[in-house]
């Protein structure tokens, strides 16, 4: 699949750097990438997406600042200078892409009001799916990030043709700062979409033995609402015993084939197992996975380990645990000691997470409104003002 990423605010730009950056590690060339902010500083600080596609936006009304978690006027901004943003897609190249992915962090300001925005006049413009991958704050954030990330997120599910959630909450460690985890966070944000949105892609590995296109990730997707990921990589895997020669190697031979056969079944429930830890581990919005309307099994590793049968009953095995019955899935292959699997439920129906995160924003409307209220009732004494 080709994907053309656009990074908003900070944490946007810096998971589509890394996206780009394993690209160009991988010389897969499957992603492109713009980062969009409105400080400057988060621009400078990116080292792989090149210089002339990192868009500085709100100048006149920030001047490089940023919009300090103030995603209105993020919203505004971007509305604003949304000529600038499409040129600056336009002159990076769309003709050969399958999909937009809008990377972007909920809580905070040009992010979180830009990528509905942008989803928006993407939509509007180009025939390729908008995809969003959407970061939820922590709730030791403060309240001010989740109520800007439930009223992002309500918009952008409107928008987008699907959205990808990474609750941040979820994936910290016990005691560990939200800050101190960012990297890890975003290595893991970077695995997991990186398998996935390079699937189809015929790599210098060959072709799977149940190749995947880009349309089965597209109609995977096309129910909409939000989606959630999970991933497990299997142990590393040994190479394959050499040739034995000499007089021991009729014998030795033999002993081989055996084993052959059962690396037949192996491979099997090898693969059945590790799709099996990707769905019931942890997931990038952890959510009932019953209430999924459609799913996707990938897996990615050596050609050899690669097991038809296996892909098959991994899909079957989704399909009994989801509440709807389109399961798509196949395999391609990568030169790796490793083998990745990725299991995506789309649309889901019921995620305590957001539940929570929209019942935080709804009081926090409630206290900002009372707030307001006492503020203007306090000088109602009839003192009266030195002018008006
Ligand atoms: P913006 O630049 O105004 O769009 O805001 P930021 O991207 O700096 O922050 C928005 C939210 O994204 C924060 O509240 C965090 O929850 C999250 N965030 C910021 N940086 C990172 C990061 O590097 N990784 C992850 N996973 N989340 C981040």
């Amino acid at each position: 699949m080709r994907v053309f990423f656009i990074g908003f605010g900070q944490a946007g730009g810096k998971i589509v750097d890394m996206f780009i950056e394993q690209d160009k590690r991988m010389q897969t060339q499957s992603f492109r990438g713009i980062a969009v902010n409105t400080a400057r500083t988060d621009l400078m600080g990116l080292k792989n997406i090149e210089l002339k596609d990192r868009l500085l936006i709100g100048q006149t009304v920030v001047k490089g600042h940023g919009v300090g978690t103030d995603n209105v006027t993020g919203a505004r901004v971007t509305a604003d200078e949304i000529d600038a943003i499409i040129n600056a897609v336009d002159s990076r190249g769309t003709h050969d892409i399958d999909a937009f992915v809008i990377v972007a962090g909920l809580g905070g300001g040009t992010g979180s009001g830009g990528s509905p925005v942008l989803a928006r006049h993407l939509k509007r413009i180009y025939r390729e799916p908008v995809y969003a991958i959407g970061i939820l704050p922590a709730p030791e954030e403060g309240r001010l990030y989740s109520y800007n990330a439930a009223r992002s997120l309500s918009t952008l599910v409107n928008e987008a043709d699907n959205t990808f959630i990474f609750d941040n909450s979820a994936w910290k460690n016990e005691g560990e700062s939200v800050k101190d985890a960012y990297n890890r966070l975003n290595d893991e944000i970077v695995r997991r979409f990186g398998v996935l949105f390079r699937a189809g892609e015929v790599g210098k590995a060959g072709v799977g033995e149940m190749v995947v296109d880009s349309s089965e990730v597209i109609n995977t997707l096309r129910g909409g609402g939000i989606s959630t990921v999970g991933y497990a990589i299997s142990e590393k895997i040994s190479p394959r015993t050499k040739q034995n020669q000499g007089l021991l190697s009729g014998l030795v031979r033999k002993k081989e084939k055996t084993e052959e056969v059962l690396t037949g079944e192996d491979k099997s429930a090898k693969i059945i197992a590790l799709v099996r830890r990707a769905m019931l581990g942890r997931l990038t919005l952890p959510c009932d996975y019953s209430t999924a309307e459609r799913g996707l099994v990938l897996l990615a590793g050596p050609p050899d380990e690669m097991d038809r049968k296996g892909v098959e009953k991994s899909k079957s095995w989704v399909e009994e645990n989801i509440a709807g019955v389109e399961v798509r899935g196949g395999d391609y292959p990568v030169q790796s000691d490793y083998i990745a699997a990725v299991v995506v439920l789309a649309t889901i129906g019921n995620a305590p997470r957001i539940t929570e995160l929209l019942e935080i924003a709804k009081s926090t409307k409630e206290d900002v409104l009372k707030s307001k209220e006492k503020r203007s009732t306090m000088f109602d004494d009839g003192i009266e003002p030195l002018f008006e």
